[in-house]
């Protein structure tokens, strides 16, 4: 089991900013800038990777949620990024599908 299905069952605590039927909304336990929220699908899809065509509903419930959550936030005007990693050369180190979602600061570009 991830540490992120444990926050979903309520087994350890997060700061949850967002919740529906199919999809939760916690702040980064370490946040990379002033806005660090991490989206999640309840049920459990490791990443991108292992996502199906028939996840294409809750993909996009996602990024609405991200949407919500940067709105919520208060960084919809001055702008925030949303990011996927997947599997380990995308630095990926949670096995549960996450949307970062970075605000709050100018953000640089490329990664490193
Ligand atoms: P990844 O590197 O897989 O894209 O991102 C995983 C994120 O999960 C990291 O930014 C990390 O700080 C965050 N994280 C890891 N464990 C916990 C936790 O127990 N609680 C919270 N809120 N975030 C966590």
């Amino acid at each position: 089991m991830t540490i992120f299905q444990k926050i979903i069952d309520k087994q350890i605590p997060a700061k949850i900013v967002y919740e529906d039927d199919e999809v939760l909304a916690f702040r980064d336990i370490m946040p990379q800038a002033p806005v660090h929220v991490l989206v999640i699908p309840k049920r459990a899809i490791v990443g991108v990777s292992s996502s199906t065509d028939d996840d294409a509903l809750l993909l996009g419930k996602l990024l609405v949620a991200a949407r919500k959550v940067a709105e919520a936030e208060g960084v919809a005007q001055s702008g925030y990024r949303l990011v996927i990693n997947n599997g380990v050369h995308g630095g990926q180190s949670v096995d549960h599908l996450h949307v970062h979602v970075l605000g709050g600061r100018a953000l640089t570009w490329p990664p490193g």
